[in-house]
This record gives structure tokens, C-alpha cells and sequence, in this order.
């Protein structure tokens, strides 16, 4: 199955202090490996791509991840009010927002939901109509609750505008945190980052991929496998769920889809052998 990459930005965005508590500009400095691709030295950010990934699997088309979306208002000034130019990009790679069959968040965080959907007539209209938007029940749960309405003060509440007129227009079912969409495609529960928090693993004509959300943000956390982000709800479960499956899919040598990794995005994770530290090296393909 071909996956199609749909990039909204990429770009510096974050200071690695930001992002990663554990982090010193020391270590940053010495690595070297970061630069120019992944790290902007002159203004001390890591570059964060915000994309989608379409899938064609089983005659439907599948959105993984809709990143930021258009004039939300946000309090991050890069996400603010901001215009991109992600719809003409679906076009070109001929789909029609009507022909999007399924939708899916790896968890509903403001860079994750933007697109699914637009202001229309002043008012936030489902961006795919014919689609369902798939979310999951504990992720779903989590961000109702009062815990995730607190939570929510910290990126605005794009809940409200991006959520729930999916739920008013009809469009959304709550599934099972292992569900399958359908053969080749089906949930890996990674909770950590947060709650309800998936992976997406495709299984098609004898080859695996993982579409792998937030499990992980940058190659940085390759390098240095126990930081966790200043955004996983569970610190300490975003590192046990994020290590085990370092484990498991460096071993099996899986194809992963990291969201917000650059281009080429997709790669491999190669164990480090160095007996002081655990460590990996990430791989880029361009598939
Ligand atoms: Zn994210």
C-alpha cells in the first residue's frame, strides 16, 4: 500500500528545551548529526513537520492525522490565525475533500485534528462531508472529561472547533482502541502521550508499515530514547510504551511513518550497540 505524504509545514518550531525537558543546550550542541535538517542552529528550534498521510486501502480513501487546519485560533502565534495551503496539496494528489471515506486522529492534539474541519459562512463545517471520523473511545473520553477540558487551556480549545461540529454533523463513530478499519489497517493502543493515543499499522501484500502519531516527535528522541515530551500526558507511560516498541520494531525492522519526522519522513530504527547506553539511530527512506 502506497502511503502519500500531505505536508502542511515544515519548519523550525521548537527550542529542544521546549519539547524536551531532559535536554541541555550542551547536548544539543553536540550533535551534530542535527544540522541543517532536523535542527535549526541560528534560532535554536528543531524542525517539526505537520502532514497527513493518505491511505487508498480496500477501495476507500483513509486520512491518518489532519495537522493544524486553517484560521483556527490558537494561542501558539505559528498556528494562530494561520492559512496553509494543505487542501490544494489533497487536490493535487487527486482526491476531492467529498471522496475522503474515513478519517482518523493518532489522538485529538491540536496539530492532529486542524483539518477535519473549515470555516464555512463563519461557522466550522466538517471538512470531509461523506467521511467517517473515527475516534478513539479513550481518547475520546479523556478530552470530555473534566481533566481534558483543563488540559485544553494550554492550546485553546480546538475541541470545540474541531470535534465537535464532527459529532453534530453525524459524522463520527467511537471505536475500540484495537480497532481494525479493515484488513490491512488496524489500531496499536500506545497510550502515554496521551490516553488514548494509537499507532496505525498497515499489513498489506506481505509488508508492514506503522504509522507511528506522536509516539515519537523528533530523531532526536531516537538518539536519546527515555526523553519524554513536555506535551505526554503520562511521562513515565509515554517512556514505557515508547521503549518497548523501539524494542520490538528496531528487532523486526518495521517501516515506520513518525508524524512529525521530516521528509522523507518514513525509516527505520537501528539499535546502537553501546553498552553505556540504550540508543538508536533512525534510518530515513524515501519509499
Ligand atoms: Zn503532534
Amino acid at each position: 500500500m502506497n502511503v502519500e505524504l500531505l505536508i502542511e509545514s515544515s519548519d523550525p518550531l521548537l527550542h529542544p528545551g521546549e519539547l524536551y525537558p531532559d535536554s541541555s543546550p550542551e547536548l544539543i550542541a553536540r550533535q551534530s548529526w542535527l544540522t541543517p535538517h532536523l535542527y535549526d542552529a541560528a534560532s535554536d528550534r528543531l524542525v517539526i513537520c505537520m502532514q497527513s498521510f493518505l491511505l487508498r486501502s480496500a477501495g476507500k480513501i483513509i486520512l491518518v492525522d489532519t495537522c493544524v487546519g486553517d484560521c483556527k485560533q490558537r494561542p501558539r502565534p505559528e498556528f494562530d490565525g494561520a492559512v496553509w495551503n494543505w487542501l490544494e496539496r489533497l487536490e493535487q494528489s487527486g482526491v476531492s475533500p467529498e471522496e475522503v471515506d474515513v478519517v482518523l486522529s493518532t489522538h485529538l492534539h491540536v496539530d492532529h485534528i486542524g483539518w477535519n474541519t473549515r470555516l464555512v459562512d463563519g461557522k466550522w463545517r466538517p471538512t470531509f462531508p461523506n467521511a467517517r471520523y473515527l475516534f478513539v473511545d479513550k481518547e475520546y473520553e479523556y478530552w470530555s472529561s473534566d481533566a481534558g477540558r483543563v488540559a485544553l487551556q494550554r492550546t485553546g480549545d480546538y475541541v470545540a472547533d474541531s470535534v465537535t461540529p464532527i459529532f453534530e454533523a453525524g459524522l463520527a463513530d467511537i471505536v475500540d482502541f484495537d480497532h481494525r478499519i479493515d484488513d490491512a489497517l488496524r489500531l496499536i493502543p500506545t497510550p502515554g502521550h496521551t490516553p488514548g493515543h494509537v499507532c496505525v499499522e498497515i499489513d498489506s501484500e506481505g509488508k508492514k508499515a506503522i504509522i507511528t502519531g506522536d509516539l515519537l516527535h523528533h530523531p532526536l528522541q531516537c538518539r536519546f530514547p527515555d526523553w519524554s515530551t513536555r506535551f505526554c500526558f503520562d511521562a513515565h507511560q509515554a517512556r514505557q510504551t515508547r521503549l518497548a516498541f523501539m524494542k520490538q520494531h528496531a528487532h523486526e525492522g518495521t517501516l515506520l511513518f513518525p508524524a512529525h519526522f521530516p521528509s522523507p519522513t518514513a525509516g527505520y530504527l537501528r539499535l546502537v550497540q553501546d553498552e553505556a547506553e540504550l540508543r538508536y539511530r533512525y534510518e530515513f527512506v524515501d519509499e
